[in-house]
Formats: C-alpha cells, structure tokens, sequence
C-alpha cells in the first residue's frame, strides 16, 4: 500500500495528483492533496457575479506550450477553450503620458517590420537608429549569464529596451528586467542571436519559417486560452475528475513541519497529529518548501529561501461604456518602469473577451506592483482601489464611480527568475537526492506560467514513482 501526500492545491498540486491517479505503471494506491485554504486553485481564482466573469490571477494560458492543451483535452474543456477577441487585437504601450500603439509585425516581441518602427513615436530617431545596429553587431562570445536587460540593450539598445521590451517581457514576471535571467526567462533570445549572428536576423528568420509552415518558432505563435466561464472551470473540471478518481482532496489543512525516516515522512499540520507517506509532492511557493525542509535540511532550504518573490494584485473595474471616454479598441496597455506609474498594466477585458461583461458595460483591469517598487504602494484594498482609479483618470480618463470592484492582493505571488536562477535550481535539484520519494512541483523552478506548472506536476510524478 503506497500513499502519495500532495501539499499545496494551485494548479501544480492539482495535476500532480491527476497524473499520480493515472500513471499507467505503478499508480499510488492513496493519494491525498492538502490545501491550506478554503478553495483549490491557488492563484487560480474567478468570480462570476452580475454577468461579469473577473479574473483574480490569470486569465489565458500560452496554447503554444502543450501541457496545458493536453490537461485541458484529458479533461473534455478543449472545445470550452476560446481565444482573445480576433477583431480588436491592438495593444497599446503607455509613452510619456500617452497610448502608443504596440508597432506591428513583432516577432518573439522583437520588431521585425521595419515601416512600423520607423512610424512610432515610442523611440527617438536616434533610438531607432541604434536598433538598426543589431545588424552590424557581431554576437557576444561568452557574455555569461545575463540578464534580460543587459542583453536586449546590448542588441537593441537601451531605449528600445526601456521603452518597448522590457515592459512586454518583465510584465510578465512583475520583474525588473535588469536582474531577471536571459537564460531563465527567454533563452530563444540569446539562441537567435547565435544562430543567426544578431536579434532582428533571427526574429526575422522564425518569422520566414513560420509562414512557410516549417514548424512553429518558440515564442512565434501567441496564441493565448482560457475556458468560457473563466480559468475557475479548468480547476473545478480537474477537482471533479480527481474526486472521480478516488483522490482523498482536503483543503483548510495547512502542513507546519515534515519528518522521515527510514521508511516513510510523517507530516504534521493544523488539522490532524500526524499523517504517515510514502511519498511526497511539495507543490507550495519555494519560501514555504524551505520551511519545510529547513530542520533537516538547511543547506537546501537556504536554496529555496533565496530565490525572491514580488508581490502583485490586480483590481477589476466595472463601468458603464458611456463612462469611458476613450474608445476601448484592443487588449489593453502596458506600462513602463520608466514611467513611475504603481501600475503595471491594464487589460481591457470586455474587448479581450466580449461576453465577459454585459452589454452597454465595460470591464477593466488594472495591475499593480513590480519587483523592486513593492515599498512604495499601499497594500490595502482601498490603497490598491485608489492606485487603480487613479491610472485610469490619468491614462483613460475615466473618473465614474465604478460600478463594482475587486481587489485580489497577492503577497509574494511571482517568483523572479533572476541571474543566478537556473544554477540555484540546478543545486536545488540535486540537494533532492537526500530526499528520496519527494518530489518539488510549482512555478518557483522551471518556469511560471501554468502550462509550465501543469508539466512540473506531471514531472515531480515521475520522480518519486522513479526513485
Ligand atoms: C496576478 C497574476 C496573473 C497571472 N497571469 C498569468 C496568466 O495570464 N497566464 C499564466 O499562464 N500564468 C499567469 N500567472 C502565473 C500563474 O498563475 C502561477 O504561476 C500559477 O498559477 C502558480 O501555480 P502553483 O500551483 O505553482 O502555485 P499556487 O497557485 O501559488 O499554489 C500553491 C498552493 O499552496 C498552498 N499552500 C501554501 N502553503 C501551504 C501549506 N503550508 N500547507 C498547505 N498548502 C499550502 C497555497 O495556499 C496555494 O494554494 C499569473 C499570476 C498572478 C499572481
């Protein structure tokens, strides 16, 4: 008899269990998931309410990376899944104060239509023309491990960095991308440039071989999903199949302290003495892990312990469409640091995703909190309420009382893959072997978004039904 005891219920947890259940070959006989909330899903969270469908967290996942298409096809959702909105797909980048359009034709999020560079205002000519110079650039031999910042501005420069890249590609990570890893975060980047001498060669290349259909390029295809009803529906399809599947799912249990011995680890929470495994999948952020295992294992926990987290929160807005002055014609914008805006970005949901509001209504949401600024912010709801309004009085000028609100703060949400990430993760690895039957699964390793969180699931399986 094998017990498999899964720890945090975010979507990691939940498809470690669901692959543990359906391993063809040497399934656990029992396998029980502990959540220390009152919900699964983790920053997985909707709320359906008054014909709006709000998004705490995310709200699509990449269908260019399989394992998320492949959970959601196991699950009977792919013909629930619905792209964003085809008609009105422009988004806009805030520039001194004002939308710029995104310019077109950009490939991996690196510019390859020369007409649509040379039009916009987001770049001074002499901007422009020393991101011609990635042409003439010859590669850099050995730069070591960069970060995100130094290597864009390197090929591009650092206007072109500042003013377009880096909000596209740190927004993703609340990151500053002068610290986040090349390496860790867009390792494509660095392989066109060696491959093909400089960055826009490169991107213009896996644009080529795209059209003609010679497999997709990584990062080339930004096709983003999401079911109808919200990413809710993928959590509670998956808690559905687990309960059909016999898994033993038990949320308000939070794990305080783990202990093994020769055999077997004990696992003490809030709720019960002690629970005895066989196994162990520790799907919770690294900081937490590190608490688990630093009484035995200090070494590693101070691994785990270094690898830093920005807090985030996102503040959904509902209006009235006669109380938006500005017409809502795309996805949304994004925010430079260089601007010194609290916010990081702003999704105009109800045009990414018309049913998501009712009609004559429009659905906003604003992101705030980027790593390094954290301190600046008040964290409270009504603080993060005002940050919101705020922007959209200054970028959109919208000053209407909305007509509902949510406020989702998330502490130490986004794990920052900075430089120095995958040697950490690499030792993190290894220090793994003085723990056999435990695996880790999460975003605080190989990668955050939840197709990644979906594979490392199915991995941490595999790991401890291998070892
Ligand atoms: C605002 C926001 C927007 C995002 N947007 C996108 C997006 O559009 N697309 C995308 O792909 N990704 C997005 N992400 C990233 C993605 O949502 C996360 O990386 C992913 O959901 C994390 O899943 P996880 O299972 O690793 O962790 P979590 O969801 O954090 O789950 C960990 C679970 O462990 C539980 N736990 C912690 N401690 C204990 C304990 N001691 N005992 C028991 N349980 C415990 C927690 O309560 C939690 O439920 C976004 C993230 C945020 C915050």
């Amino acid at each position: 008899m094998t017990r498999l005891v899964i720890i945090g219920g975010g979507i990691a947890g939940l498809s470690a269990a669901y692959y543990a259940l359906i391993r063809p070959d040497n399934p656990p006989d029992e396998v029980i998931l502990l959540e220390k909330d009152d919900r699964w899903g983790g920053k997985i969270t909707t709320e359906r309410v008054d014909g709006f469908v709000i998004e705490g967290g995310p709200d699509t996942f990449l269908a260019l990376k399989p394992w998320g298409m492949a959970l959601a096809r196991e699950l009977g959702l792919a013909g629930r899944l619905q792209g964003s909105n085809p008609k009105q797909k422009a988004t806009y980048i805030l520039h001194k104060g004002r939308l710029h359009p995104l310019p077109g034709g950009l490939t991996m999020m690196i510019p390859t239509d020369f007409g649509g560079m040379l039009r916009t205002g987001l770049i001074s000519w002499p901007g422009k023309i020393r991101m011609g110079l990635d042409f003439l650039l010859p590669p850099a031999k050995s730069p070591g491990e960069e970060s995100l910042g130094r290597f864009v501005s390197r090929r591009l420069g650092r206007e072109a960095y500042e003013a377009l890249i880096e909000p596209l590609m740190s927004g993703i990570y609340a990151g500053d991308g002068d610290q986040l890893s090349l390496q860790a975060t867009f390792p494509y980047l660095r392989d066109l440039e060696v491959k093909h001498g400089g960055l826009v060669r490169g991107a213009l290349a896996a644009k080529r071989a795209r059209m003609k259909g010679n497999g997709a390029a990584p990062g080339s295809r930004s096709m983003f999903v999401t079911p109808q009803t919200g990413l809710a529906e993928l959590v509670e399809t998956l808690v559905a199949r687990l309960e059909a599947l016999g898994a033993e799912l038990r949320l308000g249990v939070e794990v305080r302290g783990l202990e093994k011995d020769s055999h077997q680890y004990s696992v003490f929470s809030n709720r019960y003495a002690v629970l005895k495994a066989d196994r162990i999948i520790l799907a919770t952020p690294a900081y937490v892990t590190a608490q688990l295992l630093r009484p035995h294992d200090p070494g590693l926990a101070a691994l785990l312990d270094a690898i830093p987290y920005a807090s985030t929160a996102t503040i959904s807005l509902a209006y009235r469409l006669a109380d938006v002055p500005r017409p809502l014609d795309g996805y949304g914008y994004v925010i430079p640091r260089r601007e010194g805006r609290q916010a990081l970005a702003c999704t105009w949901t109800s045009t990414k995703f018309p049913h998501r509001a009712p009609e004559g209504m429009v659905l906003l949401r604003v992101f705030v909190g980027r790593a390094g600024q954290e301190e600046a912010i008040d964290w409270t709801e009504e603080g993060l309420l005002d940050i919101a309004r705020e922007e959209l009085r200054l970028t959109l000028g919208v000053t209407a009382e909305p007509l509902l609100h949510r406020v989702f703060i998330w502490p130490r949400a986004m794990p920052q893959y900075n430089v120095g990430h995958p040697a950490r993760v690499q030792h993190i690895m290894a220090g793994l072997a003085r723990w056999p039957g435990l695996a880790l699964a999460g975003n605080a390793y190989h990668g955050i978004g939840i197709p990644d969180c979906i594979h490392s699931g199915e991995l941490a399986v595999e790991r401890i039904s291998n070892g």
